[in-house]
């Protein structure tokens, strides 16, 4: 069986896990603000502020921008649900704009129409690993005074005209176990804002400035030393993870028929948490058993848009319809493209599909 995804820990992890039960220092610790450090300088960025999981990175990123109650967020439907999830735990609305079919991020081009006096952000998603247009989503922002919330779970070290990904606004990251690199659980939050930052880790840690003190509403959205051990361990090697997988990507771009490969514009760098491709035709589902036949994972990402996702339509009454996300749902299937695959994995995969679509 070729599995979608495999975590890849080595002999750092553990040691580092080791360490740190020995150290007594077991919750957020100085293993979390090693991380942290780390973290923001592969981003680029001055800050960064560890969480449990990218779902509270995105939470405390909205509320540590101002977000709440009669507030507009813009972002795109085709997504995991705790992009839009995390605009309606502050009390937001998500309004959802369509894709660019080429590169399955939020179409730039579709944003002013959904700006509103309630609007207060654009929450681009860098999906599958690719950064969106951030050009003009920059501009768009700057020009009616909106704050940009990166959804960077999916493009850790992914790079647009030069910059990273998590560099262009306050940037949110996950560090589950299927992303590029992980900590377990965890997540990420990165900025060159100071105030923001310190936001981040006040709401992080319930609320608190000064310790027992609460003038404000927090939670406890921290990281643990143990997480942050393999997160730092991780990291090191979140380099040549991505080469691997830009590798394998590039060979099953090369020799892939029949279906539509996926896209990395001039000037981004494509970090592939997703190989995705689109299968014309109707055809998607019966691949899908084929492969499941042939022993090689795949996976859907993602079989239904946010805005057709039933507590979306049911409770809160979305009625929308956004065609080009629909039909990615219809069309896309993600192969395995993990830098654990080996000559005869990607071998396997090309002939399965070939010998199905042919
Ligand atoms: C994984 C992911 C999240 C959530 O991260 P968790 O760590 O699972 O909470 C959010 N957005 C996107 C696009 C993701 O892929």
């Amino acid at each position: 069986m070729i599995s979608i995804a495999k975590p890849l820990i080595g002999d750092e992890e553990k040691q580092a896990v080791l360490e740190v039960l020995d150290s007594g220092m077991l919750a957020q610790g100085p293993r979390v603000k090693a991380f942290e450090e780390a973290f923001a300088e592969m981003c680029g960025v001055e800050h960064a502020v560890a969480t449990s999981s990218g779902t509270t990175a995105l939470h405390i990123a909205l509320l540590a921008n101002g977000i709440g109650p009669g507030h507009e967020v813009i972002t795109t439907p085709f997504t995991f649900i705790s992009t839009a999830n995390s605009v309606l735990f502050t009390g937001a609305k998500p309004v959802f704009v369509d894709i660019d079919p080429v590169t399955f991020n939020i179409d730039p081009a579709q944003i002013e129409a959904a700006i509103t006096p309630q609007t207060k952000a654009i929450m681009p998603v860098h999906l599958f690993g690719l950064v969106a247009d951030m050009a003009p989503i920059l501009e768009i922002a700057d020009k009616h005074d909106l704050v940009i919330i990166e959804d960077a779970c999916q493009s850790h070290a992914a790079a647009y005209k030069g910059q990273r990904a998590g560099s262009f606004g306050t940037g949110t990251f996950s560090l589950y176990p299927t992303k590029n690199i992980t900590s377990a659980e965890g997540g990420m939050i990165t900025t060159d804002d100071e105030e923001i930052a310190t936001n981040c880790r006040v709401i992080r840690q319930h609320g608190m400035r000064r310790r027992y003190y609460h003038d404000e509403l927090g939670f406890n959205f921290r990281m643990t030393d143990v997480h942050a051990a393999i997160g730092l361990a991780q990291l090191q090697k979140l380099e040549q993870f991505n080469a691997a997988r830009i590798k394998n990507a590039h060979y099953l771009s090369e020799h892939l028929a029949g279906v539509i490969t996926p896209v990395a514009p001039e000037g981004r760098t494509h970090v592939f948490h997703q190989y995705t491709i689109r299968v014309p035709d109707g055809r998607r589902d019966d691949l899908i058993d084929h492969l499941r036949k042939n022993d090689i994972g795949c996976g859907v990402y993602y079989p239904v848009p946010i805005h057709k996702q039933t507590f979306y339509t049911k409770e809160l009454g979305y009625d929308v319809s956004l065609p080009d996300a629909e039909k990615a749902c219809e069309e896309v299937i993600s192969l395995p493209v993990h830098p654990a695959l080996s000559q005869d994995d990607l071998d396997k995969i090309i002939e399965t599909v070939n010998g199905f679509m042919g």
